[in-house]
């Protein structure tokens, strides 16, 4: 599929107010806002059904800081520090403006998909970049369903097999329209009267670009959405918008290496596991951003990572899973499990996984006497995850390796946008463009949050359907 902008003065096919190019989280809560708001809207989307995307496919994990979930659990969280570890995690790389405009809007956009019908876990934890439980679960499927019955029930329409291959410029370079590919092979060409939304996602399937940001990139596998090929940012681009965040694409480190999906993923080493390479040793602070620890493996033989944990650990997690019926990485369900390679003593995990027996003793002894002596000599672990918890000793057997690689799930860079989602070039905005979700950069800097792609994508794409509806 060739993207193409065209500058179009002829006549139109369709007509609506907005157009949303991509059915994702941050598509319908566009699509949501815009009809809220008496704007006819449209939203195009290439794959054939809902449930191809990010957002569903995820492991529903949305980072929200003050709400009842928190409170109920005895948590203190609040919206500076969210702001703060956003901005610790990126490295302070990230765009302060868009992360205050985040900010500003994500307690209310919990409230907002609640109020729609969302449930929520009971229950919070943390994951990578949080100083506080803030990891908020629900079944991300039934997330979009929800949207899109709402989009739906407000007034939009929703083309499915109906992909965007370029935007429509008119009078003083403005977008007034988009093309959509019909499975015929023709061009049908749809006006937006009022603008357009970006909402396309990523480019983790886009490997050209991954390996033009860093050779090693090639072949890491991707399990993003399969739409996300890079479509709207290359349309954006090509109308001069500028970008962000590229520097710090990193794949993140969570899956299995015989894994494909969101299912074969594990975060052991933020409750308290450690990561060794094929020669057993420890490469990595392990309660950095999982993005980090992703780029990091690239470098080790065969670029594998073994997560190592011990029973305690093990019987915790497995607890967790069986707290909610939402898979995520934290917990241990019986697909992780069936992952999990089991050893009665730290040497015989080591021969059934194929390292040196003596060598993984040796790096958990190690492990274990920093922990006794409260400082990690060589990486500096002082934390499980982010700002949180303790390290925990591996002293209690039988012990476990989830084989692990790193993978491109999503791709955290993409469009400048200002506090109201209009798409940026280096002079100003581009009238009737507007962006939001994973397509988006700016947001993330050089590491990443957890949970806040998902959320960012609802909020940002609340606000961006919203002010295209109201733009005059
Ligand atoms: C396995 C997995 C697990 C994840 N888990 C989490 C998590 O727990 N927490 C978290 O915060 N983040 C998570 N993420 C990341 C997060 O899901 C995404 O960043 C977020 O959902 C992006 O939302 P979006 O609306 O931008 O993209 P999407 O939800 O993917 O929507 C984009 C849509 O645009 C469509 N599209 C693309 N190009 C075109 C075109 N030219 N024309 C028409 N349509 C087009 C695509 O087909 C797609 O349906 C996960 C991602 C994956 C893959």
């Amino acid at each position: 599929m060739q993207i193409k902008n065209e500058h179009y003065t002829g006549s139109w096919d369709m007509e609506k107010d907005v157009v949303i190019v991509g059915g994702g989280g941050a598509g319908l809560a566009a699509a949501v806002e815009a009809t809220d708001a008496g704007a006819e809207t449209i939203i195009l989307e290439k794959q054939t059904r809902i449930w191809d995307s990010s957002t569903a496919i995820s492991a529903g994990s949305f980072a929200f800081a003050g709400t009842d979930i928190q409170e109920k659990q005895g948590g203190r969280d609040s919206n500076d520090l969210f702001y703060k570890d956003l901005m610790s995690v990126g490295k302070q790389k990230n765009d302060p403006k868009l992360v205050q405009t985040y900010i500003e809007h994500q307690l209310n956009t919990y409230y907002w998909l609640k109020k729609l019908g969302v449930k929520w876990a009971d229950f919070v934890s943390v994951v990578a970049g949080m100083s506080v439980p803030r990891a908020h679960l629900t079944d991300p499927l039934e997330l979009v369903r929800i949207l899109y019955r709402t989009a739906r029930k407000q007034g939009a329409l929703v083309f499915f097999q109906a992909p965007v291959i370029g935007l429509l410029i008119g009078e003083r370079e403005s977008v007034i329209g988009v093309n959509l590919q019909e499975r015929t092979g023709a061009t049908t060409r749809i006006r937006a009267r009022k603008g357009v939304v970006l909402a396309s996602g990523g480019f983790a399937r886009d490997p050209r670009r991954l390996a033009n940001i860093n050779p090693k990139f090639a072949g890491v596998v991707a399990t993003s959405g399969i739409g996300h090929t890079g479509d709207g940012l290359e349309m954006a681009e090509a109308l001069g918008a500028s970008v962000k965040d590229m520097e710090y694409v990193k794949p993140s480190f969570e899956l299995h290496v015989n894994g494909n999906t969101s299912e074969d993923i594990a975060l052991l080493f933020l409750s308290g596991g450690i990561i060794v390479n094929k020669k057993s040793q420890r490469y990595v602070n392990e309660s950095i951003s999982y993005k980090d620890t992703g780029l990091l493996t690239l470098d080790q033989p065969d670029a594998i990572g073994y997560q190592i944990i011990d029973q305690k650990i093990f019987e915790r997690q497995v607890r967790l899973a069986k707290k909610s019926s939402i898979d995520f990485g934290l917990g241990l369900d019986d697909v992780k499990i069936r992952f999990l390679v089991k050893g009665d003593t730290i040497e015989e995990l080591a021969h059934k996984i194929g390292l040196l027996p003596e060598a993984l003793r040796k790096t958990v002894d190690r492990y274990n006497g920093y922990v006794d002596g409260g400082k990690d000599l060589e990486f500096g672990r002082a934390t499980l995850a982010g700002n949180y918890g303790r390290p925990v000793k591996l002293d209690t057997p039988p012990f476990y390796s989830f084989e692990t690689r790193a993978h491109f799930l999503s791709t955290y860079a993409g469009i400048a946008v200002d506090k109201d989602m209009h798409v940026l070039t280096r002079s100003g905005d581009i009238p009737g463009l507007y962006a939001a979700g994973e397509v988006v950069g700016g947001f993330h800097g050089d590491g990443y949050h957890s949970g806040a792609a998902l959320s960012q994508a609802v909020v940002f794409g609340r606000l961006a359907g919203r002010n295209a509806a109201n733009r005059q």
